[in-house]
């Protein structure tokens, strides 16, 4: 309607620059949309944990008398609370990332440091469910990129992995270098057995906010952002994340980003580039 009334104005100074302006119009819409979306979801996920927080705190009180019934309301409160903190910690990040060029301070990342900090992050969580974690390939393999970002981002997929996956099941991290024309690239996968993701999914996940089973995302402390900022990551520092997944059976996503120019090591143990 409004994009019509506008080229119709604009009408006699060319039907191209009438196709630009539809254009611009339809586009600046669309960023005004999603900033809007962005907002409502931001809000509504505040909402969930504050609202628990401020019924639980009431809960307390009127249960003063009743110690059991305190300590059970106090636990569900540092759930909450933790649940708050995740969520503010991961929007800091996603905006850091968003706005951040990482390759500022780029530094050569070394593959089996970052692998192993998310095998270690990761440790307790699958600990408990008895997931197997392996890796392979990473030895002598750089990066050329922002240490914090790039360890955020694999932690993440790491996580996830783990997170979607059943009992007794295995996570395994492959790395290893791609030639290509444009400049060698390091390719990192991250496999697991777990749940999948359909077709019609695969193409959302990497949104803000968007997830496939939000209980279950919640009951394991998910956001709903880490991909967002993965793909955020792996785009800023020259790269790429995809997903190949099978319903039922499992996933891989695929990290690839521009390796560094390092070759050998310096005797301070600092990695020498060549
Ligand atoms: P969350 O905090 O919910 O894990 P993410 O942005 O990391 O948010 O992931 C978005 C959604 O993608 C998840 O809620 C989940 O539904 C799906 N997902 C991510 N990784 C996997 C995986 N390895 N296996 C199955 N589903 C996954």
């Amino acid at each position: 309607g409004e994009a019509l009334a506008v080229s119709a104005r604009v009408a006699p100074l060319g039907s191209r620059l009438v196709l630009l302006l539809v254009e611009d119009l339809t586009e600046a819409r669309r960023i005004e949309a999603v900033r809007r979306d962005f907002v409502a979801n931001v809000s509504h996920e505040l909402k969930t944990p504050t609202g628990a927080l401020s019924l639980l705190s009431e809960a307390v009180m009127d249960a003063s008398d009743d110690p059991e019934a305190v300590e059970r309301f106090a636990g569900r409160m540092q759930i909450e609370a933790t649940r708050l903190t995740n969520l503010v910690q991961e929007l800091i990040d996603l905006s850091r990332v968003q706005n951040d060029d990482p390759l500022e301070d780029a530094e050569p990342v070394r593959v089996e440091e970052l692998v192993a900090e998310a095998i270690d992050r990761c440790r307790q969580q699958a600990g408990s469910k008895q997931i197997t974690m392996a890796s392979g390939g990473t030895a002598e393999l750089f990066i050329w990129g922002n240490r914090g970002q790039l360890a955020a981002a694999l932690g993440n997929l790491v996580e996830n992995a783990v997170n979607y996956s059943p009992a007794r099941t295995r996570v395994g991290i492959a790395a290893r270098r791609i030639v290509a024309p444009g400049g060698d690239l390091i390719e990192i996968a991250v496999t697991d057995q777990g749940i999948g993701i359909s077709e019609k999914d695969r193409e959302r996940v990497f949104e803000r906010f968007y997830r496939v089973d939000p209980a279950r995302s919640r009951a394991t402390g998910g956001t709903g952002l880490g991909l967002a900022i993965v793909k955020h990551v792996a785009a800023s520092h020259g790269g790429e994340v995809t997903v190949w997944s099978s319903e039922g059976q499992g996933s891989t996503f695929t990290l690839r980003l521009p390796e560094s120019g390092v070759v050998r090591e310096h005797t301070t143990g600092r990695p020498l580039i060549v």
